[in-house]
């Protein structure tokens, strides 16, 4: 029955990437997804001539030229750089938080004005060693922009208290005193022209994959058509949930095709920072390719708590997740045949050149 060296489960970004290495390399993989497309999370699809991320907005970002060239020698990426705006109650800001986010909010018009209107505020927070997200952003930028920008949004986004959440959340986005709206610090950015859905198609060019299929659905089966396992679904789900479920938020998208419209919002990401607003984000999905299709097609986010049923799409880090997804990871350590990877069996809240750098490594070590 062993047909295979390697049985796949999941065709996302992490899967995808290590099938495809594994193959490369003379092995025999088998790769099978519950959903009925390939991409995990990645996926797009063309609507009214314009490639829409169906779940999620993704741009690809790393400094990591092994992984840009990777992913560059499957497909071509364009020259997005992201630059989403904020939206507090109909008035605009620049993000990620930069001199024309401080203009806006102060109309201080050099760095060592912002810095010193920065530096005021959190010395009167006093915040010595941030504990949480809440403390993590003040210390950074001040209570103005944190009450303006950070709080309304990451408690709409993760249904929990700032001060509930861990502080590395809010270190995603720069700081910067420069006039640069660039959302990411890294050195290559970009989206694929013709969709991530391409670039997933081409890693699994030449592999057996199988769509609609669910590891648990016969599992004794599928663990006996393989040597080994590379298993990127959710951690806890593979051991029955047996110390109880992780959480994770997913997302309701509302997407529409604006017939007649041309350009909806002028941006591709517009967040709504308040609290009343119930969605996240307005993404229009043109704009990443640059698109000048005479129609448009745009998805509001809306962020909920997970139940079953639901896809998980970020797992909470938070203190009560962190311990349990300890629990279920020294199970995971203890399977000899079955290795654990992507952003839902390592319940981490990873990029998508993080799986891909992963992927790298850790075929790299099977094939040693
Ligand atoms: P996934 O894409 O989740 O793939 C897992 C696959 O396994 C899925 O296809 C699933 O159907 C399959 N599967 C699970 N269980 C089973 C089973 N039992 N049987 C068979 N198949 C199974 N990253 C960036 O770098 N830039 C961004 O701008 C960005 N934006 C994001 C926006 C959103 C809304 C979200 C949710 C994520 C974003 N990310 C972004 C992160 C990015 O999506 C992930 O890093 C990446 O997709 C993870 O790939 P993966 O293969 O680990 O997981
Ligand atoms: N965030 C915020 N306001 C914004 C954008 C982001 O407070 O306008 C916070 C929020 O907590 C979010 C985190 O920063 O979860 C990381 O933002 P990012 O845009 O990286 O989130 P993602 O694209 O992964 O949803």
């Amino acid at each position: 029955m062993l047909k295979n060296d390697f049985l796949v489960v999941g065709t996302g970004l992490f899967g995808a990437t290590v099938a495809c290495l594994l193959s490369r390399n003379g092995k025999q993989c088998l790769v099978i997804d519950k959903r009925s497309h390939i991409g995990g999370n990645v996926y797009t699809e063309s609507m009214n001539g314009i490639d829409v991320h169906k779940y999620g907005a993704h741009i690809f970002h790393t400094s990591n030229k092994q992984v840009w060239d990777f992913v560059n020698s499957f497909v071509e990426f364009n020259r997005y750089t992201n630059s989403p705006v904020a939206n507090y109650k109909g008035k605009l800001y620049n993000l990620p938080f930069n001199m024309n986010t401080f203009y806006q909010m102060w109309g201080v018009t050099t760095p060592e004005q912002a810095a010193t209107k920065i530096e005021e505020q959190r010395k009167e927070a006093g915040i010595t060693h941030p504990r949480n997200l809440e403390e993590q952003a003040i210390s950074l930028i001040g209570k103005d922009i944190y009450y303006t920008l950070i709080k309304e949004y990451t408690e709409k986004q993760w249904g929990r208290k700032a001060t509930e959440l861990p502080a590395f959340i809010i270190r995603r986005l720069p700081v910067r005193y420069t006039f640069d709206n660039n959302y990411f610090n890294d050195k290559y950015q970009g989206i694929p022209v013709d969709g991530y859905t391409k670039l997933v198609e081409k890693l699994l060019a030449g592999i057996e994959v199988k769509l609609n299929t669910d590891y648990f659905e016969d599992k004794d089966y599928f663990d006996s058509v393989a040597d080994r396992i590379i298993y990127t679904g959710e951690i806890d789900r593979y051991f029955d949930y047996c110390f109880g479920h992780l959480e994770y938020r997913t997302v309701r998208f509302e997407t529409e095709v604006l017939e007649g419209v041309s350009n909806f919002q002028g941006n591709a990401v517009v967040n709504y920072t308040d609290a009343e607003t119930p969605y996240t984000r307005i993404i229009e999905h043109k704009h990443f390719g640059f698109g000048n299709q005479s129609d448009t097609v745009i998805s509001k986010e809306f962020s909920k708590e997970w139940k079953p049923g639901d896809e998980p799409y970020y797992p909470v880090n938070d203190e009560r997740n962190s311990l349990l997804y300890a629990k279920y990871k020294a199970l995971a350590d203890a399977q000899e045949r079955v290795v654990f990877g992507g952003r839902l069996a390592e319940y981490k809240y990873y990029d998508m050149h993080q799986v891909v750098e992963n992927a790298l490594y850790l075929v790299d070590s099977l094939l040693k």
